[in-house]
């Protein structure tokens, strides 16, 4: 009997109906796949039901890793890491399509490591499905001028299209959790916004959204010292509150921090 760890955000997906929808998202058969976080393998058995090319899994608990090695032999690729600690364009050749009910502590963290690093000369995904926190997944949809909008949706629409495919009740994953979470699909842009230091959108990003309900006055100020040409070379009002910028602003403003910073 496994014990799951809440360390490692261990809600298995039990219900059978659920699974199958998520696997009904994308053409499965003869892709390439990799699955983040198996756990017991749910997924996975469903996953080579559906005659994958291939299978590459990346778990990090020690003892789920040898139990899926044991339970699927050849038929998947076991890699026992963290997945923040991999580089998923050297897993294999071919471009991969990814599965994952990410472990909640860390599902931010992932996604965005894999934004940071998308290259557009090799990019190593074709979509992703990835399951969320509902909380998460809404501030991830979210469109300027509306509640959730902040850093994390500006951080995705840079290099991902986004689209909410349906919300799983707690009551489908044993042991339940507390709340409510969400599949979404992304699927890399073609072009996308050039930045030669993507930290510096973190940075216009974090300080910008640090006071939601106050103008964008103060922290404008804060990072561009007072100097007004930049705004109106970027034409925004420093009067609105910074969900009232579209990701594209916040990328010409970190295009100007960073010049201001080289
Ligand atoms: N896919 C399984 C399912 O749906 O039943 C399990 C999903 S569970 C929410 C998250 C899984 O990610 C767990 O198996 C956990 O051990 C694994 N995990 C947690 N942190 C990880 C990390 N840093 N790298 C790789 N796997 C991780």
């Amino acid at each position: 009997m496994i014990k799951a760890k809440k360390s490692l955000g261990q809600n298995f997906l039990t219900d059978q109906n659920i699974i199958d929808k998520i696997l009904n998202v994308v053409e499965i058969g003869n892709k390439n796949i990799l699955e983040i976080g198996p756990g017991t393998g749910n997924l996975t058995s469903a996953i080579l039901n559906k005659n994958p090319k291939k299978l590459i899994v990346v778990e990090k608990d020690d003892n789920l890793a040898d139990l899926l090695k044991d339970n699927f032999k050849r038929k998947i690729k076991v890699i026992n890491k963290d997945v923040l600690e991999i580089n998923e364009s050297l897993l294999d050749d071919e471009i991969l399509t990814v599965f994952g009910n990410l472990p909640y502590n860390i599902s931010t963290e992932i996604l965005s490591k894999w934004i940071l690093n998308i290259d557009k000369n090799k990019i190593w995904f074709d979509c992703l499905i990835l399951m969320f926190q509902k909380e998460v997944a809404d501030r991830i949809i979210s469109g300027f001028n509306s509640k959730n909008y902040g850093r994390l949706s500006v951080l995705v629409n840079w290099k991902l299209e986004v689209k909410k495919i349906f919300d799983v009740k707690p009551r489908s994953f044993f042991p339940k959790p507390k709340v409510e979470s969400s599949i979404l699909l992304f699927k890399p842009k073609k072009k996308f916004f050039k930045l030669n230091n993507p930290k510096t959108l973190e940075v216009v990003t974090r300080t910008f959204f640090m006071h939601r309900r106050k103008m964008i006055k103060k922290p404008y100020n804060q990072l561009f010292n007072g100097d007004l040409n930049i705004a109106s070379k970027i034409n925004i009002d420093l009067n609105l509150r910074p969900q009232n910028l579209n990701y594209e602003t916040y990328l010409k403003l970190a295009e100007e921090y960073e010049k201001l910073r080289s």
